[in-house]
This record gives structure tokens, C-alpha cells and sequence, in this order.
């Protein structure tokens, strides 16, 4: 029996992340979850699963959930448990660059960790896979991409691999032009064509900002260059990655789109357990599947995910900071679809790096972005 702490329980990896374990009652056991405003989710999960502890920030909503649940132990930050709780393995499911911190602890405490906080390593990749490397932990990962790469490589000699090739579905406006992009609205860039997904990650993908933290992602994870990571662009989202052999051989992993597959695949690997109430997938009905190079001045925010990647250092920390910064803008009205662009270029223009970088100078490079960024907002 697995003891899990998901963090970020009552998001979409997170809810999805409990329909596993509601599937495999005697191999998981929720032990501890965190969220951070849906008190109403939380609730739903502290009857369902019973779990021993919650991580909540804000305490009035700890107060709330205690009050209908005293035996609940609580803390106050995703850290704290994440150093001395009594789990097996962490599912970091948060939004953002929040999960930074409760990795490494989760680390350092030796644990094993199934990662779709693809910010954690765009931030701060170099630190977190030395620091996993150095205590001989795992992380799996979650994200479709990242595990149709991993499941892809199982059994091969890494040697052999000549390339990785990142699919993209090119997100909700992958059929307009740049100049059709003026004026679009936040629900129009929402409408994700293949994936529900919670709403920065779905903007994230129309901007191809995702795709962009997925090749910085891949970068880490995988130890490749980026020269050796290729992003095209696929509509169906059927193929979800693949490898490029030095044979020339191509590998891929398909399926629907479900995130509960590469969940899955991250809390049973090795094992490919049947996946509760999947829908029937029969390649005949697709019939066809398109490949299409990517069209990097309709998609800038991809190059310069490469550009950032290349530089290395605080640069992918800078960009993760204005996008983040700039998408809750654009979610919450404040500033234009194309605004959030070029919040994130200004914002790498003007870092300047910094010398001697250590994980608590990115932290603070990260901060000053954020303040940054907002300044700019207010201006
Ligand atoms: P959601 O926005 O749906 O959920 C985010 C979760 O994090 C919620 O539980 C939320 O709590 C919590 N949270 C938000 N802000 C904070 C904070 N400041 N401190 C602590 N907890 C916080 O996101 P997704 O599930 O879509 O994405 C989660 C991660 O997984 C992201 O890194 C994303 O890039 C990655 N990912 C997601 C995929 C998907 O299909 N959704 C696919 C691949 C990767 P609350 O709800 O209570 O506010
Ligand atoms: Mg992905």
C-alpha cells in the first residue's frame, strides 16, 4: 500500500489523480492533500478518502475544515509536509512555481514523487535533478508528453535515442492568424479543442507557452540538449510524444486524450494497469492524423522557450515568472490576449543574469519578476 500526498488535490491533475485511487482502494491510501480555496472540493475529499492530513495556507479555511473535521492534523505550507510527513510518494499537482520548495523537501526526505508542476523544473530544473540524482529519487512524470517520451524509452539504451519529438496541439487559436488574435476573449482562449485542463495551462497552450515550458521540461527531466528536442504540431493529440531512434526508427505513444493515463502510469509504473472507465479508442474512427512543422512566428513564445532554455541559468525562471504574472492578468481582465506576449519578452529582455546562482537567487529572481511584471501592469 502506496501513502500518497497530492498536492493540489482539488484541481483538475488533482481530481483526476483521485479517480486512480479510488480505482485501486488497496494499493493507494491518500494520506495527505493540499489545496487552496475550494473549500467545497476539500471537504467532498476529507469524507471521501479519510485522509490523515491537510495542507491549507490560508486559516480561515483551515478553521472551516477543522471545525467539521478535529481529527484532521493540519498544516499551513505544502513544504512542511512535504519534509516531515509520513508519505511514499508525492503528487505535485499545484498551478505554478508554489511547488518548487515542497519538491526539493520531498527530495531531501527521499521520497518518491509523480510531477506534473512542470514550472518546478522550468525554474529551477539544474538544482531539482542534481538534488534527486544525489539522493537516488525518481521523478515520474505526469505530464502527457513527458510520459509517452518515458514509456517510449522503457527498456532502451539511451544511447540509441537520436532525438525527442514534443507534439502540440496548437491550443484554441492554432487556426488564426497573428492579426486575428486582436481582441480575442478569455473565453474564446478557454476553449481548448482536445483537453480539459484547469484555465492557465489551457492559455498556456494557446500561446504555446506550454509547449515552450514542456521542451524546458524535457531539457531537465531527460538530460537532452535542445538540439536534440523537436516540437510538431499535431491536432488530434493522439500521438503524445515520441523518440527518434539513431536507427531511424520512430517510437510513439498514442492514445485518447485522458490525463488519468500518464497519471496512472506515474503511480503504477512500471505497471500499464487497466484504466477505470476509459473510453473505447479505435484508431479506425480517427482514420487520419495530421503532423505539421510549427510555425515558429505564429507561435514566438515557442522560440523563445528554446532561447531561454539555450541561455540557461535564471532566464527560464524569468519567463515562467511573466507568464504566470501575465496570465492571471489576461484571466482576470486587466490586460489583452497579445499583452501577455509581450509581458513575457520584455521581461527576459530586461533580466540581466546574475552571477553565482544559487537556488535562493532564483527564488528572489522569481520574486522581483512577479514585482516587476505587475509594475509594468500598473502602469
Ligand atoms: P488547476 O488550476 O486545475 O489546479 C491547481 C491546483 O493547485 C488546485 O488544487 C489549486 O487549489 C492549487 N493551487 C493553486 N494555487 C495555489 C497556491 N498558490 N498554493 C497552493 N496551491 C495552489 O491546475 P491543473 O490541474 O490544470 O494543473 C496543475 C499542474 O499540472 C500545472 O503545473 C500544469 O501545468 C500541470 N499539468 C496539467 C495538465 C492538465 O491536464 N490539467 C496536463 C499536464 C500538466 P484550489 O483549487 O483549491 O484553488
Ligand atoms: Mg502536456
Amino acid at each position: 500500500m502506496k501513502a500518497i500526498y497530492l498536492m493540489g488535490a482539488t484541481g483538475s491533475i488533482g481530481q483526476q489523480t483521485l479517480d486512480i485511487l479510488r480505482a485501486y482502494p488497496d494499493q493507494f491510501r491518500l494520506i495527505a492533500f493540499s489545496f487552496a480555496q475550494n473549500l467545497d472540493a476539500a471537504r467532498a475529499i476529507v469524507e471521501e478518502f479519510k485522509p490523515a492530513a491537510v495542507v491549507v495556507a490560508d486559516s480561515d479555511l483551515g478553521q472551516a475544515l477543522l471545525a467539521d473535521f478535529p481529527e484532521l492534523e493540519q498544516y499551513t505550507d505544502l513544504e512542511a509536509y512535504a519534509a516531515h510527513g509520513d508519505y511514499d510518494l508525492m503528487v505535485n499537482a499545484v498551478m505554478g512555481s508554489v511547488g518548487l520548495k515542497a519538491t526539493l523537501a520531498a527530495i531531501q526526505a527521499q521520497k518518491e514523487i509523480a510531477l506534473a508542476n512542470k514550472e518546478t523544473l522550468v525554474m529551477a530544473g539544474d538544482f531539482v535533478m542534481a538534488a534527486a540524482r544525489d539522493k537516488g529519487v525518481s521523478i515520474l512524470p505526469v505530464d502527457s508528453e513527458h510520459s509517452a517520451i518515458f514509456q517510449a524509452m522503457q527498456g532502451l539504451d539511451r544511447q540509441d535515442v537520436k532525438k525527442l519529438v514534443i507534439t502540440a496541439s496548437g491550443g484554441s487559436f492554432r487556426d488564426k492568424t497573428r492579426a486575428e488574435l486582436v481582441g480575442v476573449t478569455v473565453a474564446e482562449a478557454l476553449a481548448h479543442p482536445n483537453w480539459t485542463m484547469g484555465a492557465k495551462i489551457t492559455i498556456d497552450s494557446s500561446t504555446m507557452v506550454n509547449k515552450g515550458l514542456e521542451v524546458i521540461e524535457a531539457h531537465h527531466l531527460f538530460g537532452w540538449d535542445y538540439d536534440q528536442i523537436e516540437v510538431i504540431q499535431h491536432r488530434e493529440s493522439i500521438v503524445h510524444s515520441m523518440i527518434e531512434m539513431q536507427d531511424g526508427a520512430f517510437l510513439a505513444q498514442l492514445g485518447p486524450s485522458d490525463m488519468r493515463e500518464p497519471i496512472q502510469f506515474a503511480l503504477t509504473y512500471p505497471r500499464h494497469k487497466p484504466l477505470q472507465d476509459s473510453k473505447p479508442f479505435d484508431l479506425t474512427d480517427i482514420g487520419q492524423l495530421h503532423f505539421e512543422k510549427m510555425d515558429l512566428e505564429r507561435f514566438p513564445m515557442l522560440a523563445l522557450a528554446f532561447e531561454v532554455g539555450r541561455r540557461g541559468g535564471s532566464f527560464p525562471a524569468v519567463y515562467n515568472a511573466a507568464n504566470e504574472v501575465a496570465v492571471a492578468a489576461f484571466l482576470d481582465g486587466q490586460i489583452t490576449y497579445l499583452e501577455i506576449e509581450s509581458l513575457i519578452e520584455r521581461a527576459v529582455a530586461d533580466h540581466v543574469e546574475a552571477t553565482e546562482l544559487s537556488l535562493e537567487r532564483l527564488l528572489e529572481i522569481d520574486r522581483s519578476t512577479r514585482e516587476k511584471v505587475r509594475g509594468w501592469l500598473a502602469q
